[in-house]
């Protein structure tokens, strides 16, 4: 008899903590792990501050503290034309990551089928897995900026899937999604079923189009998101789901509730000032030194051979396809000359051949270091 669950087998660590840990070096240049590396704007930090002095150290409501699910609620109808959404159809929750593994624990189990875009963000695959459901991959393919095609929308329609994961801006490529194609594929869900989780978690950091949330005009969504990029609060870990169906928001609370119990207190209070002139500005700075990062990543891998890589419009990722390479053993040849990226494939078999090098974390003085020292060893 085995000491581990049944459900550990098919389950992998993340990808993206273990190049992370890996990359902790002197000397290495780390663009593995996602995240933005500004520090957090003053106003929410003094909030956070000034709560834990007020005494706000105690649960606070399950779902979140009131005055922080209306402001979400607002901020949904106000930026992304979300209607039908108030205080109690929200869950705050410890980062996106932990929302969606309640929405996946609530929603899908044994005999259920999740479709996940290929390649895409590590944690779906296994937090699928890890609630017992199969995972249906669709392919997005490199020539085509891996935005989703025919291909991808006829492997939806036959997936037998229940629920599919949506995520614009994306993680790994930095694709964003236009409109139409969101529609087309919000069409072929509803036509099938299918319920579809709208991972908005880049949703600010766009540098070429335009987000759409589906919420905004189709019911079989629930939108998740988070503070962690938009703030750089990636550490502070809270993030948040909405949905119309209150049926749906109060089964994911049970998870959340029986697990997490509420979010920290004092943080959910710092989080409550983003919604503030003065957050949003340290916000606007912050991505005006992200596109230009990625408009200087963008000329140094143009200036590299044998490398397909469309300009991505959004998050802080770029995800080259390198021909002829074992992206593993690139990763590994480039950790040996000091720079730290994520091999492709820990991202799906779309992702083979390619590297995701995230630049939220560096600045150009070392994104400029760490191409040289790309350029030399490929
Ligand atoms: N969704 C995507 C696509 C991500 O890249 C991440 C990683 N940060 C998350 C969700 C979770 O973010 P967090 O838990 O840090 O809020
Ligand atoms: N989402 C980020 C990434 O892809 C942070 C790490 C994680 O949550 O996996 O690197």
């Amino acid at each position: 008899m085995s000491l581990f669950a049944a459900r550990m087998r098919d389950v992998k660590p993340s990808a993206t903590f273990r190049y992370d840990a890996a990359a902790k070096k002197p000397g290495v240049i780390n663009l593995t792990i996602g995240r933005p590396g500004f520090d957090t704007p003053v106003v929410i930090k003094e909030a956070a501050k000034r709560a834990l002095d007020e005494g706000k150290v105690h649960y606070t409501p399950s779902k979140g503290i009131p005055e922080l699910r209306e402001a979400i609620a607002a901020k949904l109808e106000r930026e992304n034309n979300i209607k039908g959404i108030d205080a109690d159809r929200i869950v705050v929750s410890g980062g996106g990551k932990q929302i969606l593994y309640c929405i996946l624990m609530a929603l899908a189990g044994n005999g259920d089928v999740v479709a996940i875009p290929n390649p895409s963000w590590v944690s779906y695959e296994a937090q699928i897995r890890l609630a017992g459901a199969e995972v249906a991959w669709l392919k997005l393919n490199p020539e085509a900026g891996f935005i989703p095609d025919d291909e991808f929308l006829t492997a939806l329609e036959s997936s037998k899937a229940k629920l599919l994961i949506l995520n614009s801006p994306a993680n790994p490529t930095g694709a964003v999604f236009p409109e139409r194609v969101i529609k087309a594929i919000l069409e072929i869900c509803e036509d099938n079923g299918i319920y579809v989780i709208s991972d908005e978690v880049y949703e600010k950091l766009i540098y070429e189009g335009r987000h759409y949330s589906p919420a905004s005009e189709y019911e079989n969504v629930i939108t998740v998101n988070a503070f962690s990029k938009t703030y750089s609060m990636t550490g502070w870990r809270l993030g948040y789901c909405a949905c119309a169906d209150r049926a749906v928001i109060d089964k994911i609370e049970i998870v959340h509730q029986q697990s997490l119990s509420c979010c920290t207190s004092f943080a959910q209070y710092g989080a409550l000032a983003s919604f503030t002139k003065d957050a949003e500005d340290a916000m606007a700075r912050m991505i005006e030194e992200l596109r230009a990062r990625r408009d200087y990543v963008m000329e140094r891998l143009n200036e590299l051979d044998n490398i397909v890589c469309e300009k991505p419009g959004g998050a802080f990722y770029v995800f080259p396809y390198i021909r002829d390479v074992d992206d593993y053993e690139l990763a590994d040849r480039l950790l040996s000359r000091g720079v730290a990226v994520i091999p492709g494939s820990a991202f799906g078999t779309q992702g083979r051949g390619c590297i995701r090098i995230s630049y939220g974390g560096a600045d150009l003085n070392m994104l400029s270091q760490a191409f040289d020292r790309m350029a030399e060893c490929m």
